[in-house]
């Protein structure tokens, strides 16, 4: 369908159906225009391990991916962002460097009960917790305990706990198991069945019967096992503020490809197989999850390659910022599923998550003129020149999509076209009022 964007003053004042040729208006002639996309889950690694990623590659590899706005993790950075002086730190990092808007959840750790009300103060749109070892010693898991202090905390703040939903004792189990037998680290069989099913299942029940004991909002990030699709639709259906995402890395791969050694697959919870990617897709459609995000989470080439290539070594995160759009666009033509609906899973889903929804992630009037000009017919080859990240390893080397973004306009100026990006970094935090 035919429809012209005006704009004024940085924001959307209107949507016209049909083509209009008004003042200076620019042709994006059979493109698809959608709404600046908007990713809940990265880890930008900006301040202390600016050598992983940082706010200037990691925004700019957003922008090439029609991403217009991004929540960052409170992990991998130094310090950790567990109260107001590291967010601070962070803010200040963040100074002159983000091509796109972004905020900062902070972090629910052991023992920081008492910093999360500053930091609701100072404006962070949430918190994130892991129910197991988070792979940073500085970002301490919780337990039950410890979650029943921090949602006391949340109570009627209406603001999200974002939780890695796996708990250790079945992951300590699988993997002592695999260890008696001498698994081989570099097949892929063997880190996969060391993260197995259960581990996600009984986080997912434990976080279930708490926010609807407090009820708070809670969201599931990175869903990989479809066996706790059930107990969330049932939850849902009761009225338990539980939201869920998954990947774009758990919809595309399937365990069954993955070569051994392959450790740029790595993530945790896993990669699982063909029909649990299927059943993950079905949960979309049906809106039993809610969204999509990357969970884009690079660190040294070292570190995930280096000279072994053992999945118990590797760090576990996948990078892949850029690439989203037309990744899980690939999978939805594949599976029949209207472009349109790009529009709630990457764009209206996550926003709300992250209490945007008035600014961000809609090309409705009011809303800041963010929008992705996508070609959904392109078909190209990934190719390391087309990753804007700052260290050129994903799984999707090599990879062929279909779709491709055209250009990224934030607040009514462009930032990025295939020439490449424009003028200077304009970003701002979205931090609330
Ligand atoms: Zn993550």
């Amino acid at each position: 369908m035919a429809a012209t964007l005006v704009v004024e003053a940085s924001r959307f004042v209107e949507v016209r159906t049909g083509s209009d040729s008004i003042g200076d208006a620019h042709d994006f002639g059979d493109a698809v225009l959608l709404p600046g996309l908007v990713d809940t889950h990265v880890h930008i690694n900006e301040p202390g391990r600016t050598e992983w990623e940082g706010f200037e590659t990691a925004t700019r590899a957003a922008a090439a991916g029609g991403v217009t706005a991004l929540v960052d993790m409170p992990l991998n950075c130094v310090p950790e962002t567990v109260d107001v002086a590291a967010l601070q730190a962070k803010r200040d990092a963040a100074q002159g460097k983000a091509w796109v808007d972004w905020a900062a959840w902070g972090g629910v750790v052991r023992g920081n009960a008492g910093s999360l009300e500053l930091l609701v103060r100072a404006g962070v749109p949430g918190f994130k917790c892991f129910l197991i070892h988070s792979g940073i010693d500085g970002f301490a898991w919780v337990d039950e305990g410890d979650l029943r202090a921090a949602l006391k905390e949340l109570r009627g703040t209406d603001l999200p706990l974002l939780a890695h939903a796996e708990v250790a004792p079945p992951v300590d189990e699988a993997t002592a198991k695999l260890n008696r037998k001498a698994a081989d680290w570099r097949e892929y069989a063997t880190f996969l069945a060391s993260r197995p099913d259960e581990a996600e299942i009984e986080a997912i029940s434990l976080l279930i019967r708490l926010a609807e004991e407090f009820r708070t909002p809670i969201h599931i990030v990175h869903l990989s096992s479809a066996k706790a699709l059930p107990m969330l639709g049932a939850a849902r259906m009761r009225g338990v503020p539980i939201t869920v995402e998954t990947c774009t890395h758990y919809l595309h791969f399937a365990a069954e490809d993955i070569p051994n050694g392959a450790t740029e697959f790595k993530c945790a919870p896993p990669i699982r197989g063909a029909e649990n990617r299927e059943s993950l897709w079905k949960a979309l459609e049906d809106g039993v999850i809610d969204f999509v995000a990357t969970d884009h989470s690079p660190c040294l080439p070292a570190m995930k390659r280096g000279d072994s290539d053992r999945f118990d070594k590797a760090w576990g995160g996948i990078a892949s910022l850029g690439l989203a759009l037309p990744v899980l666009w690939t999978g939805m033509k594949q599976r029949g599923l209207g472009i349109e609906r790009i529009a709630e899973w990457m764009a209206a889903g996550p926003t709300r998550l992250a209490g945007l929804q008035s600014k961000k992630g809609t090309l409705a009037p009011g809303a800041d003129a963010d929008f992705a000009v996508f070609d959904p017919e392109a078909e190209w080859i990934v190719s390391p020149e087309d990753l804007h990240f700052r260290h050129k390893i994903s799984p999707y080397l090599g990879a062929k999509l279909l779709g491709k973004v055209r250009e990224t306009w934030l607040r009514g100026e462009r930032i990025y076209s295939q020439n490449g990006f424009a003028g200077k970094p304009r970003g701002r935090e979205l931090a609330r009022p």
